[in-house]
């Protein structure tokens, strides 16, 4: 095969890594993929932008600056270094550039955050060409890269010749297909950064994701499901990624994601009051308890029904559309329960989640911010995570609370329906109907009533492996791939 794993570099670029900058999955999964390589030898490397306000500090790159030509005009732009922890010294590095990258929260409104990225992309390319570091392997995640296959694949031969090695091979992640731009070409052209070819055919429109799949040697997503579910365009919106995707089926590959287990862990956890010991029946309940009596601390509910949580970005894809209409009815019954949604993102979304906790200020609180800390509270006290996603390119939602001894009600699409079994590991619904989400709430609400299998549900599920283990082994066959094969025979 003539490439061995020892000697692979790998530099991921993307726009979130967590603990550093995180909005949703996408940051996790930047957290915990490349530490997961690393640890099993791989030489990986992340790239992001220096966002404001980071949550790290970092130094100046001996690589220091360089001048980046974009919309007519050249931009100095800067590279900054730093490690993922103190104990884990896998390089990150940031590219810093007031202009475009460096002002302002990571995701800007309309056109300023497409112009942000890419700008990105671009300088993620010059720097590429101009610096000592060759990884074999970029790996690249959604939409916010979609340029940088199009720009390598154009770069003058003689950046990637000055130390013998080709250009790398270019592994681009779909995170989530819901989002992704589409341009006028008119709009590109202005920014005077892509060959020429690709914005004089028609039509007269880009779509991002849909220039990085073609110019990729392999594409993944985050499920084997939502890989299927791409395939058949099954969400009824692409149908032009579809057919592109299912002409690069032999490319196309769905590895499911994990989470980092070190960090999402219950039995050391700086977030909770008190850390399970043991994982028997009376071991988890009293964890489950003392989360349960920190989290009413907090907030104005009674501590004595079962709780039920929503932890996620408030958009149309997580299925508020019928959460909150089922949540009406049952209450409206004055049925028992307490319920508790973590979340933010589209105004009026956070408007109806207000207007909820006021109609049913005895059973329902809305926590309407980003809160990690809180979030750990939550998943440890509640009874019941719901997950009633429209569509769900993997979540990690549903195996951070399985973690946590929180049982997932989940819609079945996605990675949802590849990470829970009905009835053994959480409660599954299909339809995606507010009727179909009732029966399943007042399905665990029963299942409330029956402690032992209860506990036995939760048993199983904190003996489950969620961690990057087996995914981060599927990736480096994928890279071996990437190299082994020519280009053309991908
Ligand atoms: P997505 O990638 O669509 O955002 P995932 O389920 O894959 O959804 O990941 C969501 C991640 O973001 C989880 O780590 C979850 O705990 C976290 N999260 C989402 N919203 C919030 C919030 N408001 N406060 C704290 N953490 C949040």
């Amino acid at each position: 095969m003539g490439v061995r794993k020892k000697t692979l570099k790998v530099l991921f670029i993307a726009s979130e890594i967590a603990p550093i900058v995180k909005i949703g999955g996408l940051g996790d999964v930047l957290g915990s993929l490349p530490k997961a390589l690393f640890k099993q030898g791989i030489d990986a490397r992340v790239l992001i932008p220096r966002y404001q306000d980071l949550n790290l500090k970092v130094k100046r790159s001996a690589m220091g600056s360089i001048d980046c030509s974009f919309k007519n005009s050249t931009h100095r732009v800067r590279l900054y270094e730093s490690h993922l922890a103190r104990k884990i010294k896998l390089p990150i590095y940031f590219l810093e550039n007031f202009e475009y990258l460096t002002s302002g929260s990571p995701y800007l409104k309309g056109k300023k955050n497409l112009e942000r990225f890419i700008f990105f992309c671009t300088a993620a390319t010059c720097f590429l060409e101009r610096w000592g570091f060759k990884p074999d392997i970029i790996h690249l995640h959604d939409w916010h890269t979609s340029f940088i296959p199009a720009l390598i694949k154009n770069s003058p031969d003689h950046f990637w010749e000055i130390v013998g090695l080709p250009k790398p091979k270019i592994i681009f992640t779909i995170h989530n297909l819901g989002h992704n731009p589409v341009v006028k070409k008119k709009f590109l052209k202005d920014l005077n950064f892509l060959p020429p070819s690709y914005l004089e055919t028609k039509p007269k429109s880009i779509d991002f994701l849909q220039t990085a799949i073609k110019d990729s040697d392999i594409i993944t997503t985050v499920s084997p499901t939502y890989k299927k579910e791409l395939l058949k365009d099954k969400h009824k919106k692409t149908p032009k990624i579809s057919a592109l995707l299912k002409e690069k089926s032999h490319s196309f590959y769905g590895v499911l994601n994990g989470i980092d287990t070190s960090y999402w862990n219950i039995r050391k956890n700086r977030y909770l009051p008190y850390n399970l010991k043991i994982s028997t029946r009376s071991g988890i309940n009293k964890f489950k308890t003392k989360a349960r009596n920190e989290l009413f601390k907090k907030i104005d509910l009674e501590n004595d029904k079962p709780l039920f949580i929503f932890v996620g970005r408030l958009y149309h894809q997580k299925g508020l559309q019928i959460l909150i209409p089922a949540l009406e009815k049952l209450l409206a019954k004055s049925a028992r329960f307490n319920i508790i949604l973590l979340g933010e993102g589209q105004k009026e979304i956070e408007k109806k989640l207000t207007s909820l906790a006021k109609k049913f200020p005895k059973s329902v609180h809305a926590e309407i911010k980003y809160n990690e800390p809180f979030a750990h509270l939550l998943y440890a006290a509640s009874d019941f995570i719901i997950v009633p996603s429209l569509f769900e390119p993997c979540g990690l939602v549903q195996m951070i609370a399985m973690r946590y001894t929180s049982i997932p009600i989940v819609r079945k699409t996605g990675g949802l329906a590849d990470t829970i079994i009905d009835e053994k590991e959480g409660i599954v619904f299909e339809k995606f109907e507010t009727d179909a989400l009732l029966k399943a709430i007042k399905k665990a609400l029963s299942l409330f009533k029956n402690k032992r299998e209860m506990t036995s549900i939760i048993k199983h599920n904190l003996k489950r492996d969620f961690s990057w283990q087996h995914g981060a082994k599927k990736y480096v066959k994928l890279y071996i791939r990437a190299l082994s094969v020519k280009r053309k025979d991908l």
